[in-house]
C-alpha cells in the first residue's frame, strides 16, 4: 500500500480533514538513518506532522519543523513540501529507551522537555513566517496540536502515531490533522469531540490494512464527508553532487587547501538522508581555482 494522503471536508463542510499513511515513508527514514526504535517513532512522528502541515502549503512552498528538547534523540529537524516530500532526521538516531508505563514507546522522554517546537514556511507569494512554541507534552502529537492553536490561530486537532515491530522495522506509521473551520456549528464541535474521545491509535488501524479513506470515515460521521484531494507521500531528499559543491565553495582557501593536501578529497554525507557524496583532489583543485581565479 503506497503512501498517501487524503484531504477532506466533513460534517457539512464545517469540518476540514488530513489523514495521512506514511509507513514507507517512515520505514525508509529508519533504514536511511539506522535509527533504534525510540528515535524512529520520535522521527516518524514528526515526519507524519510535517507531512500534514505541508498540506495547507501551495505550489513551490516548503516548510521546515525544528524541535529541540533536552532529551537523549536531540534536535529533531524534517522538511515537508505540499507534492509530498518529506525528510528529516533526528541528531542521535541510535536511541532504545524502555517503554513508557503504558507499555508504550516513550518518545517524550526521548525528546525531553523543556524545549521548542519551530517552523518556519518559505512561500512564494509571501513573507518568509516563522512560529515557535515550547513543547508541552513531549509526545509530539499534542505538541503541534498547541503550535497550531497559538502559532497559526487554528484550532486542531493532530494525532501521529507510530508502530515499530519487533525487528526494529516499521509496521505503521500514520496520522491525521482535524481543523473546525470558523463557522462550525455547537453541534458539530461537540460531535467531533465525542468522536475523537473514543478512538484508537491511528497506527492500530492503519495495521489492520485499513486504507485513508477508511481511516477518515473513522474519524468523521459515517457518509458526511467529501473527499477534496488524494496524493502519494515520499521520503525524498533533493540533495545532490553539484548542491554539495556549493557548499564546499564557500570554505575558505586555507580549508579547501587543506582538504586537497592533506586529505586528498572530501566525502560529504547529508544529514536528512545519509547519502554520502564523495569529492576527489582535482574536482577539489577545481573548486578552489574557480573561486580564488588561479
Ligand atoms: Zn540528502
Amino acid at each position: 500500500m503506497a503512501d498517501t494522503l487524503l484531504k477532506a471536508l466533513a460534517y457539512d463542510n464545517e469540518v476540514r480533514v488530513y489523514v495521512v499513511n506514511a509507513t514507507n515513508s517512515v520505514e525508509e527514514a529508519r533504514t536511511r538513518h539506522q535509527s533504534w526504535h525510540t528515535a524512529t517513532a520520535v522521527l516518524g512522528r514528526t515526519l507524519i506532522a510535517t507531512s500534514l502541515l505541508a498540506g495547507n502549503l501551495k505550489g513551490n512552498d516548503t516548510l521546515s519543523v525544528e524541535i529541540k528538547g533536552t532529551g537523549p534523540v536531540g534536535t529533531i529537524r524534517a522538511d515537508g513540501a505540499p507534492n509530498g516530500d518529506i525528510r528529516g532526521f533526528v541528531s542521535n538516531p541510535k536511541v532504545a529507551l524502555e517503554l513508557n508505563e503504558a507499555g508504550k514507546i516513550d518518545v517524550k522522554k526521548a525528546v525531553g522537555l523543556p524545549g521548542t517546537l519551530t517552523v518556519s514556511k518559505h512561500m512564494q507569494d509571501s513573507e518568509p513566517f516563522r512560529g515557535q512554541v515550547e513543547l508541552i507534552s513531549g509526545e509530539l502529537g499534542e505538541d503541534f496540536t498547541y503550535y497550531m492553536a497559538v502559532s497559526e490561530q487554528t484550532p486542531s486537532a493532530i494525532g501521529v502515531s507510530v508502530l515499530v515491530d519487533t525487528d526494529d522495522s516499521v509496521k505503521a506509521a500514520g496520522g491525521f490533522m482535524i481543523q473546525v473551520l470558523p463557522d462550525a456549528s455547537e453541534d458539530t464541535i461537540h460531535a467531533l469531540e465525542t468522536k475523537l474521545s473514543d478512538l484508537g491509535r491511528v497506527s492500530d488501524l492503519i495495521e489492520q490494512g485499513i486504507m485513508v479513506e477508511e481511516l477518515l470515515a473513522t474519524l468523521v460521521e459515517k457518509d458526511n464527508y467529501n473527499i477534496l484531494d488524494e496524493y502519494p507521500i515520499q521520503f525524498h531528499c533533493h540533495c545532490s553532487h553539484e548542491h554539495f559543491e556549493e557548499q564546499l565553495a564557500r570554505l575558505s582557501l586555507e580549508d579547501l587547501q587543506l582538504l586537497i593536501e592533506e586529505d586528498h578529497g572530501a566525502e560529504i554525507i547529508c544529514h536528512y538522508c545519509n547519502s554520502a557524496f564523495q569529492y576527489t583532489e582535482s574536482q577539489l583543485q577545481n573548486i578552489l581555482d574557480h573561486k580564488y581565479h588561479r
